[in-house]
């Protein structure tokens, strides 16, 4: 339990490991305040505020390039040129007469060049979001508040946010970032995702967590949830010593995962850009089990070409040789919207069109992405696995089997993570699928109703819900392989009970795999089932997580 009694806060840990660092908090984008009051005479200031958003981008853009992250360097430098656009400023002269306060012009002027930017082609809608970025600062300092989004990060840090957006995460020193810590969020939200692929230790759902002091000593615990402000010797010796252990695991005995008596469980990893794939490659692991193409193309206005594509999975099949590689097609919509996926405004994105389903708006995008990766299997000599997200019929399944074999793909297979997917599993394979992988996070956040986003929910988000364990139990009895590529394959105990129902591959961030190689290492298969049947008797997440430890050997329960 998180320990309250040290003014220690607490939330939902996300994984398991434990930091001391720096905190460093992020301001939330102040926005115009409603009704400002008019200031015709605000234009100096107003310019002034502009000119040091400009600078202080020139400046990062020269580090940028110093460290040779040129595409950085050049977005930032583009970006400063907007900053010093005498057109922008001229708009913002009119709307100061036309009796806008000086937030709001500011605010006004830059949806103005917005709209104008989003309708002139790919290239240009693509700056409306780093012109954004400008007005944030912008409007900050013209109301006195700290600039929002990333501050430069000098030492091992706690970045501490009411919540991480995607963008904030991407701009972030992540090899200086110890620990994260947000007031919303859910455990697994993307940066809960990003977190684990970091292997950072991340506690979200933090009530209060925006009031920690910038620039003191905060510890994280993403086992117990807590986190404790200016730590105490004692804690902070405890969490160098836990630091210690999992980087002495890291380093040890590797190779291929098998339980104690020898069933083998294919240890995989989750990748989504190229450069997690480099970096992952590069690691002991049997492959990647989730290779999410979404990513990839996060903040692109315009779709990727097929030989843009094409190159993007040949360099992720060179990187991984011979070793087995599933790719996800393309997994848009809810939580990972496309800008140049269209679906027109939904009541329920999470229910609407997602996933396989947009194929039926777009299909020339999935006919693209199986031909490029077609085309990089042909380049490579690989034989990926093709897997399609968001299936939820047999109808599906074979519909999307036939195109991709239709397109030169041999093996393929469906994401289970729709309950109706899980409770019909026979029936999808049958339908011609050569594998199947379970996606926890979407199956629990289907399963018990609770929006994966909905941090307030995060007790039925929890993947050791006894209803989603039935679930993968009644998908582990199909006759083809089962894998599991949600946030639950990291669970080192929960990982085993996967294994007691069925499952033999577990794909999760890279550096999680020690800990469940580990684990499997000192199980047999029968406590696998034995743990699997005593979760499924239980009537709660805890109670189920109870259940199964009762049968773990000591060493894997203080992982
Ligand atoms: C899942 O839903 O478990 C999954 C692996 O896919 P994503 O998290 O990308 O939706
Ligand atoms: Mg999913």
């Amino acid at each position: 339990m998180p320990d309250t009694t040290s003014g220690a806060l607490s939330g939902v840990g996300v994984g398991t490991g434990a930091a001391v660092g720096t905190a460093v908090v992020l301001a939330p984008a102040a926005r115009p305040p409603a009704g400002e009051p008019a200031d015709p005479t605000a234009g100096p200031r107003i310019r002034e505020a502009f000119d040091a958003v400009a600078a202080e981008l020139r400046r990062r853009a020269e580090s940028a390039a110093g460290t040779g992250a040129g595409t950085t360097a050049d977005v930032l430098q583009a970006t400063a040129l907007m900053a010093a656009d005498p057109g922008l400023l001229a708009v913002v002269d009119q709307r100061l007469a036309a009796g806008s306060g000086p937030a709001t012009a500011v605010d006004e002027a830059v949806e103005q060049f917005c709209a104008v930017l989003a309708a002139s082609g790919p290239y240009l809608a693509e700056r409306v979001t780093d012109l954004r970025d400008v007005r944030d600062r912008v409007v900050a300092r013209v109301l006195g508040l700290p600039e929002p989004g990333v501050p430069q990060l000098d030492g091992p840090s706690v970045v501490v946010a009411r919540d991480l957006a995607p963008a904030d995460t991407a701009a972030l020193d992540l090899s200086l970032v110890v620990g994260i810590v947000t007031e919303l969020g859910g455990p697994t939200s993307h940066t809960a995702i990003i977190a684990a692929q970091f292997d950072i230790p991340c506690v979200v759902r933090v009530a209060g967590a925006m009031g920690l002091t910038a620039g003191s000593a905060v510890a994280v615990d993403a086992r117990t949830g807590a986190v404790t402000p200016e730590p105490p010797a004692s804690l902070r010796e405890e969490v160098e010593a836990r630091r210690a252990a999992r980087a002495a695991l890291a380093a040890s005995a590797g190779g291929p995962g098998r339980t104690a008596d020898g069933t083998a469980v294919q240890l995989l990893a989750n990748v989504g850009t190229l450069e997690d794939a480099d970096r992952a490659a590069a690691l002991d692991v049997e492959g990647v089990g989730l290779f999410r193409t979404e990513v990839l193309f996060l903040d692109r206005a315009s779709a990727p070409t097929l030989q843009e594509q094409t190159d993007a999975y040949a360099r992720v099949f060179t990187a991984f040789g011979d070793r087995k590689v599933v790719v996800r097609t393309l997994d848009a919509g809810a939580d990972k919207p496309l800008a140049f996926v269209d679906v027109a405004a939904e009541e329920n994105p999470a229910l609407g069109v997602r996933g396989l389903r947009t194929s039926r708006r777009h299909p020339e995008l999935l006919a693209t992405q199986l031909a490029a990766l077609a085309a990089a299997a042909e380049r490579t000599g690989a034989q990926p696995w093709v897997m399609a997200p968001m299936v939820s019929t047999p109808d599906e399944a074979r519909q999307f089997a036939a195109q991709a074999r239709a397109a030169g793909l041999s093996t393929v297979g469906a994401m289970v993570e729709v309950p109706a997917a899980a409770l019909r599993a026979r029936r999808l394979v049958a339908a011609g699928l050569d594998f199947v992988s379970l996606g926890t996070n979407d199956l629990t956040q289907y399963a018990m109703a609770a929006d994966r986003l909905e941090g307030d929910l995060a007790d039925l988000l929890d993947p050791w819900q006894p209803a989603v364990l039935q679930l993968v139990q009644a998908t582990g009895t199909v006759e083809v392989p089962v894998g599991v590529c949600g946030e639950a394959a990291r669970d080192p105990l929960l990982a085993l009970v996967l294994v007691g129902l069925g499952v033999r591959s577990l794909s999760m961030a890279p550096a999680a795999v020690p800990a469940v190689r580990f684990a499997l290492s000192r199980t047999d298969l029968g406590t696998c089932t034995k743990m699997a049947d005593a979760a499924l008797e239980a009537d709660s997440p805890d109670d189920a997580r109870g259940a199964a430890a009762r049968f773990a050997d000591a060493d894997v329960l203080a992982l």
